[in-house]
């Protein structure tokens, strides 16, 4: 269900459903109000750059983990070494609710001072969502002639996307929740709409560049 919404919705999941997200929001709403101006200037660019990477550890790690039943089998098997009881031990029930309980402490810190910490730095489900949001059915589309550089899209958005260096947001942290062009994002009509048609605009703009071609093949 989630890797469908993804293929036509991008990461509309992470923007709507989840609800770890939403916690995460809320906590940064909270920290906003407490730490004001100082809220989510925490990371520097070229670091929140570098730490975004660290979700792909993650997925491996992951793939890892829910897969070590089998393999741990598959290594005994195979003659090498017994990690069945090392396996056993991590998901034990103790230590799991440890886990939770200590990620969910840590994480809740973490979003007063950032927004979205896991989603950002340690989401592995964010970067299959993305992976798999190749057929997304509409683009968010920012008109350069229109926008008036006013940033209020960004300042509303809880990724923090840099939208105004963008004619097409293509980004990684973009989660689809629409609060840009909501009634607190961009208020000048026009200047950053949803396309609902991307392959006509991808056509039209290719017809643009190439307008010689586009005359021969109407010719033929
Ligand atoms: S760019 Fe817009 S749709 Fe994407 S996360 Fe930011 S506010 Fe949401
Ligand atoms: S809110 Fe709209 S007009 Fe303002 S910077 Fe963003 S896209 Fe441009």
């Amino acid at each position: 269900m989630i890797s469908v919404l993804s293929i036509f919705f991008g990461r509309i999941y992470c923007g709507f459903f989840c609800t770890w997200g939403a916690y995460q929001e809320w906590v940064g709403m909270l920290g906003g109000k407490i730490f004001k101006n100082r809220f989510d200037t925490l990371v520097p660019k070229k670091v929140d750059r570098v730490l975004s990477y660290f979700r792909y550890i993650v997925m491996l790690a992951y793939a890892f983990f829910a897969t070590s039943f089998f393999t741990s089998k598959i290594l005994a098997k195979l003659g090498g070494p017994n990690t069945s009881a090392l396996v056993t031990i991590i998901f034990s029930r103790k230590v799991v609710a440890a886990s939770v309980i200590i990620s969910l402490c840590i994480f809740t810190i973490l979003s007063l001072l950032v927004n979205r910490p896991y989603c950002k730095y340690f989401c592995h489900g964010s970067v299959e969502a993305g992976a798999l949001s190749f057929a997304k059915i509409f683009k968010l589309r920012r008109n350069p002639d229109l926008c008036i550089n006013c940033h209020k899209c960004e300042n509303v958005c809880p990724m923090k996307v840099p939208i105004t260096e963008m004619n097409t947001v293509y980004d990684r942290y973009c989660i689809s929740c629409f609060q840009c062009i909501g009634y607190k994002g961009c208020p000048k009509k026009g200047a950053l709409y949803l396309d609902m048609h991307p392959i006509k605009t991808f056509l039209k703009e290719k017809n643009k560049k190439h307008p010689k071609e586009d005359k021969i093949n109407k010719v033929i």
